[in-house]
């Protein structure tokens, strides 16, 4: 394994090893020996603190396409192709996702179905009848009074995060990727429009191409490139918001269950699908009839055994807004600021044990730990694949995309050969100004 000391030069310099930075790493060093551009050892990955230091260390590791932004369902499908590549050292187990919602979302998941087969992302649509029958066949003890649509994604699942970093770790190390941790970046400088330098706080390094993927951190990288803080969002109706924030951070709401002893299979005894259920017209009652009234019906939950330890099942709710600023540092579950609230067992429970009778008095088997984590978001809630500097790009996944571990294929792709990604080029920064910013929801979440 490789750890070594900041050279001061590389050919490609990777910033951030989060899922992003080792995806791109990993198929840099791929693209450059199997093209005969370069060699794998001209890719050099740095992080201030280590692989999965960011959110990709503590991400619920779900893998859906549950979007209403059509052209993120060819990204997926690019990313499914990376995580069943080797999916046994990635960690990822393609159990499917199952999506609920209630009539009002028929139209938005039959508009999500069309688009997810027309990239050949298979997935199945169910509504009303045939939707509840679908949902007793996986789970017989299923409350199906609400659901009324069912979408159902076959290649989706779920990668635990232990596992995938790991993985990709091997990966970096079985190319010979040069990695250099704990050493942080600092700033750029800059001239011409390229940067000449990349600042360290341990000297200066140059490199002929930079790719940044800082995370929650992307802000900060981003000021230091001297881009704007506020923008004006360009809608394709000719619909203008202006002087929006560049980057937004949220706060993410997960938890953890012990089974003890419950059975968390399907009917046919198999690990289920990632479950993922929003019912906009529903409360949330907890089981002695306390209602969240402020709150809407939006839980996920998936069997997590390899995360809690023991048989258990993790998942979340709608994210929180926080703002334009954030306390970045410690990240993660050291962060007190960032601890799941103290309603959220009580919460989160609630929609288990509406949802399934198994998961009846499942409040006394929440587990106590520390969760959650903060994400920046960019100002339609949609990742930004772009150039930032002639010769650094910019991987900011507005917090979607531990899943998404196919972007650092297709980036790598473009890095190498310079040819166009045509998958890549809706999520170009350009869209705010030129009247491509995405709009489209259907949900109570910013995840759109
Ligand atoms: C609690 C939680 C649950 C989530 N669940 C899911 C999920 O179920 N499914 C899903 O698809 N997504 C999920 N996400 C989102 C997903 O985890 C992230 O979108 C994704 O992991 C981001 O990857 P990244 O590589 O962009 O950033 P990160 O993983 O944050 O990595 C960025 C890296 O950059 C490094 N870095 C930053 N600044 C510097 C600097 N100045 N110098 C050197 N290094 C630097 C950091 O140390 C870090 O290691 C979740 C996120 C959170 C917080």
């Amino acid at each position: 394994m490789t750890r070594q000391r900041l050279p001061s030069h590389a050919g490609y310099l990777v910033v951030g090893a989060g899922m992003h930075g080792m995806s791109t790493a990993w198929h840099l060093a791929m693209a450059l020996e199997r093209t005969g551009r370069g060699r794998a050892a001209d890719v050099m990955l740095l992080d201030k603190t280590g692989p999965g230091a960011g959110a990709t260390g503590i991400a619920c590791g779900c893998v859906r396409n549950l979007y209403m932004t059509s052209p993120l369902h060819a990204i997926l499908r690019h990313s499914v192709d990376v995580w069943e590549s080797d999916p046994v050292n990635l960690g990822f187990q393609q159990v499917g996702y199952v999506s609920v919602g209630e009539a009002n979302q028929q139209a938005d998941y039959e508009k999500i179905h069309a688009s997810q087969n027309a990239v050949g992302y298979a997935s199945d649509l169910y509504v009303g009848g045939e939707a509840k029958a679908f949902l007793k066949r996986l789970w017989p003890d299923f409350n199906t009074e609400r659901a009324d649509v069912v979408l159902h994604e076959k290649p989706s699942g779920y990668a635990g995060t232990h596992a995938a970093v790991r993985g990709l770790t091997e990966k970096l190390d079985h190319w010979g990727v040069r990695q250099v941790y704990g050493v942080a970046v600092t700033g750029y400088d800059t001239t011409g429009g390229r940067v000449t330098a990349v600042r360290t706080d341990e000297g200066e390094i140059k490199a002929d191409c930079v790719v940044i993927c800082a995370g929650a951190w992307a802000p900060r990288h981003w000021q230091w490139l001297g881009r704007p803080a506020t923008l004006d969002l360009h809608y394709a109706d000719g619909g203008v918001t202006r002087g929006q924030d560049m980057w937004t951070f949220w706060r993410l709401l997960e938890g953890e269950v012990y089974l003890n002893g419950t059975a968390y299979r399907t009917a046919d005894g198999r690990d289920p699908p990632v479950l993922h259920v929003e019912l906009m017209g529903t409360p949330v009652v907890t089981e002695d009839g306390r209602a969240f009234l402020d709150k809407h019906f939006y839980t996920y939950v998936r069997y997590a055994a390899e995360r809690v330890g023991a048989p258990g099942v993790q998942g979340g709710t709608i994210p929180i807004r926080l703002g334009p600023e954030a306390v970045l540092e410690p990240y993660g579950h050291a962060n007190d600021l960032y601890q799941a609230d103290d309603w959220f067992a009580d919460y989160y429970c609630a929609t288990l044990a509406y949802l399934m009778e198994r998961f009846k008095g499942c409040r006394q088997r929440f587990r106590q730990r520390r969760n959650g984590g903060i994400g920046a978001f960019t100002p339609d809630n949609v990742p930004i694949f772009d150039w930032v500097a002639d010769n650094a790009y910019l991987i900011a996944d507005s917090n979607h995309g531990y899943k998404m571990i196919g972007v650092g294929k297709l980036v790598a792709e473009h890095l190498v050969t310079g040819r166009k990604i045509p998958e890549l080029e809706p999520f170009a920064f350009g869209r705010y100004a030129e009247g491509r910013t995405f709009g489209e929801r259907n949900s109570n979440c910013p995840w759109v």
